[in-house]
């Protein structure tokens, strides 16, 4: 048993239901499972065994959803790639986790030809575009599929819920990704607790927006909805206006989004005639959504907002039932099914109702661990349970929430900044002596990255010089939105930065 059945399951119960929807793009579930086998074979013929990784970089597509299922059919690890890195962070994971092939979208040849210019050929996957020109040093995903046929069966790979399906890369407190490593059980365990914690059956047609590259769009808004019977209808690009008129024009009833996104679709000139009166409910994840926001949904479009707290190292951990979405608004609810939470202090205890400290969460949704890396995996991972460095406390009633991080992260537009990646970053400039990032509130994205900079003695660097000094180093979205030039930083008696005193400065 393995997650790949989902896709023929679905296929021989319910052939001509529709599986997904794009631009101009429709298939049914027949479809889909054979599109799925001929990528498979695909795979197969490119030698890419169990066990071996396939590097994906492209926005959300069908093929994305493809090669996810073609995958799971033959025990390959998928890495979804986030197309918003930069260069040199793309390199440190390929050289990571060395993946066989990389399949990608035309849009990024350009970052696809800075990677082959940068790795030997011999660490070079062998690459496949997807759409585009014939300029692509690279031949066309097309031609491979086209060699192959959906309708063969594939030969019988022993892939179990133990083996592993995805590696995604989550930003690391010390400045470098780690791969979280998903097995086929942990993806079953999420669909099952997500549908089981908001009720989700083959009526719900979800809208994809946010990235399938993080475990907010997959874990979360594909991935139980496939699971359920019911279909997707995927969007590469966001803009609020354009959600709108899909959500209403496109029937769609059940849309996963970070917070920053349903507050843009507030602002849009469509929002006053907007109606939901199909819409089940949303879901914000992935940050905190305001609890005004929330409000104004209910009492402005009568739509109701599930809540969830989860992490790409566990997918979801709970759910905050609709009829509770406005008595408990700013809590993310209780553990899901499968799932099991504890919060202790700094001792190992756990804590009595309304006191902080760490969240803690053991179940079949929490990941095998991080590639490659077997001590960051046993720092947080132990007995089963997986210490998820989020502080939250609960109430009387047992109801959860997220108040914080023990390490500090900046959150901006859904997006993980750690600060040490920005940090080293800069101080990797010529002229720079020392920085200290910070995250700075931002009524758009939640927050920004904020820098406080102390150049070398004689240094004349600018804001300018900083900032081009960046370009291509780091995301654009981790790029400070604001400098600050210091003589020196506050201070700790043991000489450490203090950062809310630079919090507080700003
Ligand atoms: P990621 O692994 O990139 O999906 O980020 C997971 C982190 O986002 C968690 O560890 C939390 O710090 C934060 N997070 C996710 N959902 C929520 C939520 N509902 N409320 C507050 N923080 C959240
Ligand atoms: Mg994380």
């Amino acid at each position: 048993m393995n997650i790949g059945q989902w896709v023929y399951k679905r296929a021989h119960t319910h052939p001509e239901r529709p599986f997904l929807q794009e631009d101009n793009r429709r298939y049914t579930n027949r479809e889909f499972n054979e599109r799925v086998n001929r990528m498979a074979h695909a795979l197969l013929k490119l030698g890419v065994g169990r066990g071996e990784r396939v590097a994906v970089l492209m926005g959300n597509c069908s093929e994305f959803l493809e090669i996810f299922f073609a995958c799971a059919k033959t025990g390959a690890l998928m890495v979804p790639l986030n197309v918003r890195l930069a260069v040199p962070e793309l390199l440190y994971i390929l050289k990571d986790c060395s993946p066989r092939t990389l399949f990608y979208a035309e849009e990024f040849s350009e970052k696809v030809g800075e990677i082959r210019a940068a790795l030997s050929s011999g660490d070079m996957p062998v690459c496949f575009r997807l759409g585009g020109s014939d300029l692509s040093p690279d031949p066309p995903l097309a031609g491979v599929l086209a060699e192959s046929s959906g309708a063969e069966p594939l030969p019988a790979e022993a892939v179990t819920l133990d083996d592993p399906l995805f590696i995604m890369y989550t930003s690391g407190t010390t400045g470098q990704p780690k791969g979280a490593v998903l097995t086929h059980g942990n993806v079953l365990f999420g669909a099952i607790n997500t549908v089981l914690g908001y009720g989700i059956n083959k009526t719900y047609k979800s809208l994809v927006t946010a990235p399938l590259f993080h475990i907010g769009a997959l874990g979360a808004a594909a991935t139980p909805v496939i699971y359920a019977g019911g279909s997707l209808l995927l969007k590469t690009f966001f803009s609020a206006t354009e959600a709108l008129r899909v959500i209403c024009g496109e029937k769609v009833n059940y849309v996963f989004a970070v917070p920053v996104m349903f507050q843009m679709m507030t602002k849009s000139e469509l929002w006053p005639e907007a109606d939901f009166s199909h819409v089940h409910f949303f879901i914000a994840g992935g940050a905190p959504m305001p609890v005004d926001l929330i409000r104004q949904y209910q009492s402005e479009k009568g739509v109701f907002f599930a809540q969830g707290y989860g992490m790409t190292e566990a997918l979801r951990l709970t759910s905050l039932d609709l009829e509770d979405s406005i008595r408990k608004a700013g809590s993310v609810g209780k553990e899901v099914f499968h799932t099991e939470i504890r919060i202790i202090d700094n001792s190992g205890k756990e804590v009595a109702p309304g006191e902080p400290g760490e969240i803690l969460v053991k179940g079949p949704n929490v990941f095998a661990g991080y590639w490659n890396v077997p001590e960051a995996t046993a720092e947080v991972l132990k007995d089963g349970w997986f210490f998820t460095g989020d502080m939250g406390r609960r109430d009387e009633e047992g109801f959860l929430y997220v108040i914080g991080r023990k390490v500090e992260m900046i959150i901006s537009s859904g997006e993980n900044i750690y600060p040490a990646e920005v940090e080293r970053a800069i101080k990797d400039i010529p002229g720079v002596k020392e920085a200290a990032v910070v995250g700075m509130p931002d009524p758009r994205r939640g927050e920004v990255v904020a820098a406080f900079v102390l150049l070398s003695r004689g240094s004349r660097l600018t804001e300018e010089d900083l900032l081009a000094g960046l370009e291509g180093k780091i995301a654009p979205y981790k790029m400070p939105k604001k400098i600050l030039f210091v003589k020196d930083f506050p201070r700790n008696a043991t000489g450490k930065i203090m950062k809310h005193e630079l919090k507080r400065q700003l």
